[in-house]
């Protein structure tokens, strides 16, 4: 049996993006007589507004969609604290003491080692490293990264299957030594929502294309963690005449204002499924 999930950030609220997301993942179980989960991906405390989960229900009501719900990420921290530990007692996360905004301006470290060879992990920014690890006394607020390297030198060569583009060899490299753990959260995007998929017994995970480079790292954290490896589907980006995404473009009015102005949602919906969209948006 298929079980798809949407799974929405809540520090914001949805747009016409989110409503091709969830479209897509309600459909793809509903064609299969399957199942559509709605999880709340609310790991980051500091960017989650509690009021947004339930204009998200009503958004999904709105647009004629029925999702099961699944608990939120605020309620499974144990188990990403449980998953990171594992992966420390592995020696595969090393400590990191950048800001966050340090954090974001970091390339890939990856690529540089890999060509070096055997040079221990290490951040390129704080020099914080895996020889430093027994020496972070625990409370003192650290970031935790993956060491990419040594992680895909001990699953070998990985595969994935998206059902557009077809079978991939993963590259979690491409995004470098990507931290797993942030300084003030239980766990980043990447190790949650891989954590939850299989938790909730996820078999096609649904997205936007602008996620597929994030699903080399999923398919690893997969086989270091154990867990079943579903299928997955990227969908094309609604995006504006300049070719950016939705949510930065000045064409992203919610879907909450376009309920609260008396909008039809299930001719909104219909239209996305056929690919109509607003003057101005596109899909690609
Ligand atoms: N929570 C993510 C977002 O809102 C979606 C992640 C996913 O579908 O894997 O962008």
């Amino acid at each position: 049996m298929i079980v798809s999930r949407f799974a929405p950030s809540p520090n914001g609220p949805l747009h016409l993006g989110h409503a091709l997301s969830a479209i897509v993942a309600h459909d793809a179980a509903e064609a299969e007589g399957g199942l559509a989960l709605l999880r709340i991906e609310d790991v980051d405390a500091a960017r989650a507004r509690p009021d947004m989960a339930a204009e998200f229900r009503a958004d999904l009501t709105w647009l004629g969609l029925q999702f099961g719900e699944v608990p939120a990420q605020s309620l499974r921290l144990d188990d990403y604290a449980r998953a990171a530990d594992r992966l420390k007692a592995d020696g595969l996360l090393y400590p990191c003491r950048c800001s966050r905004t340090e954090q974001a301006r970091d390339r890939p470290a990856a690529e540089e080692r890999s060509a070096g060879g055997t040079a221990p992990a290490r951040c390129r920014i704080c020099k914080t490293g895996l020889s430093d690890a027994a020496e972070e006394p625990g409370t003192r607020p650290v970031a935790w990264r993956l060491d990419i390297i040594e992680a895909m030198r001990r699953t070998g060569p990985l595969r994935w299957t998206d059902m557009r583009a077809g079978p991939q060899n993963a590259r979690p490299d491409l995004l470098g030594d990507i931290v797993l753990v942030p300084k003030h959260a239980a766990a980043a995007y990447h190790l949650a929502a891989t954590l939850d998929d299989a938790a909730d017994g996820v078999t096609l995970v649904t997205r936007g294309q602008d996620l597929f480079a994030a699903t080399h790292v999923h398919r690893l954290l997969q086989a270091l963690l154990g867990l079943p490896v579903p299928q997955w589907l990227h969908h094309p980006l609604v995006r504006d005449e300049s070719g950016e995404k939705l949510a930065k473009s000045r064409l992203s009015a919610s879907l909450a204002s376009r309920r609260h102005a008396g909008e039809d949602g299930l001719e909104l919906a219909r239209a996305l499924r056929e690919g109509r969209l607003p003057s101005g948006l596109h899909l690609f």
